[in-house]
């Protein structure tokens, strides 16, 4: 977080002496709109408030700037509680974070939650308690073994005819619930010698057919070294579609430049898979940074991992996946949470994950009905799961169960 000027720190003072309400819900002023009606210099009410009340001499423009925002993400303890009151396991866990996944909050972001309650689920997902310290056995710091289908440095080659390809260990928010939390947040770059490997090793392997651009967020990285990335992916003849995984749009809306857009469409096709957790993330920024990748061409999924207490429960599941339909983004995987060391308080049974499928499915829009999978632990790859809608299965017939409970038959000559 920058240092303003003593005007500056004095404004901040006084107006934290106005306070504010705690029981005020982020995102329930959400209007989303028409992609004809958006703002070109869209800022909400609350991110303007929050910009006078905290960064008072910085302007619209700067806000807008999402290099203004990752050079002023809140990295500390010190930083936060200029702005919001800490609970004591937010503060213990924020002191013992050393060699862990670290802090990073963008301002946008803690535009979301610094009034918040601590229970707050998008509070949650960014603010570490102390639960997140505590390791049970059957967790790992790489429980996906990345590293052990990992034959250059960056890519991950797990699936016959697919590539996934780390190119930063950099976010702009860091999620508590990471899978990479044993490499994001860490200094370790990959060069441009690292590239290049990656580059020819995926050249060498004529059999994929798919790059998955991953991270930490590669939109974290500069139009410069994305065009860099994607021109020398493109040119390998037997890639076919190239993905770009981020959480950008969520977390630092402002990224989404027309200038990043036009990059980005040169190398299509190319499809986005955002990563979504609460309905509340579904903002007005949020929703003007997708309708413009949206209309960039890019096919938007969605990626959310069943967190307990931020969204495992049908109603708020269901708002989730209609916003996203809503702003153009199809509901892709719903994920049981990766073992990770410290995500205990966040893991639920895989049970509730089923639950939450049938309360979806005949009930919405199939589109708004994402697949559930498990991350197999050790590195089994995904495994998808379907609530039991068969009762019965034989060279005759199948018969099945509707979502209403029926009962149905179909032969099988
Ligand atoms: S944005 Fe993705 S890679 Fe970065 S911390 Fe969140 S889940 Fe991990």
């Amino acid at each position: 977080m920058n240092a303003n000027s003593n005007e500056a720190t004095t404004l901040r003072e006084e107006s934290r002496l106005v306070g504010c309400s705690s029981d005020e819900e982020p995102g329930a002023e959400t209007t989303i709109f028409s992609q004809n009606e958006i703002p070109i210099q869209l800022v909400s009410n609350r991110s303007t408030d929050f910009r006078q009340r905290f960064f008072p001499l910085t302007t619209i423009d700067s806000w807008n700037d999402w290099k203004w925002q990752l050079r002023n993400a809140f990295t500390s303890i010190d930083d936060l509680k200029k702005i919001m009151k800490l609970s004591e396991k937010e503060v213990m866990a924020i002191n013992n974070l050393k060699g862990r996944l670290p802090l990073r909050i963008t301002p946008y972001f803690a535009s979301l939650i610094y009034n918040t309650k601590f229970s707050d689920p998008m509070r949650r997902n960014v603010i570490p308690v102390v639960e997140e310290l505590l390791t049970h056995t059957t967790e790992q710091s790489d429980p996906l073994h990345e590293k052990s289908f990992s034959p250059v440095k960056g890519i991950v080659h797990r699936y016959p005819d697919r590539v996934l390809f780390t190119v930063t260990q950099v976010c702009s928010n860091y999620c508590r619930y990471c899978t990479r939390s044993h490499s994001v947040g860490k200094l370790d770059k990959l060069g441009r010698q690292d590239f290049e490997k990656a580059f020819s090793y995926i050249a060498a392997h004529r059999e994929v057919r798919d790059v998955l651009i991953s991270g930490g967020d590669p939109l974290t990285l500069s139009d410069e070294i994305l065009d860099y990335i994607l021109s020398n992916i493109r040119k390998i003849e037997h890639v076919e579609i190239i993905r770009i995984g981020t959480r950008i749009p969520v977390v630092l809306p402002q990224r989404i430049t027309d200038n990043l857009v036009n990059i980005l469409r040169k190398y299509h096709p190319l499809f986005i898979s955002l990563h979504f957790s609460h309905p509340a993330e579904v903002t007005d920024e949020c929703a003007k940074a997708c309708i413009k990748l949206a209309d960039g061409g890019f096919p938007l999924g969605s990626q959310t991992v069943l967190l307990k207490g931020i969204n495992d429960n049908v109603p708020v599941m269901k708002e989730l996946m209609h916003k996203l339909l809503k702003i153009r983004v199809r509901p892709y995987y719903l994920y049981q949470c990766d073992l990770i060391p410290g995500s205990g308080h966040f893991r639920t049974t895989v049970k509730k994950g089923l639950e939450i499928i049938k309360g979806l499915r005949g009930y919405t829009s199939g589109y708004a009905v994402p697949t559930f999978v498990v991350d197999a632990p050790g590195g089994g790859g995904k495994i998808p799961l379907l609530p039991n809608y068969v009762v019965e299965h034989n060279d005759e017939k199948i018969v099945m169960r509707n979502y209403k409970g029926v009962l149905c038959e179909y032969p099988e000559k």
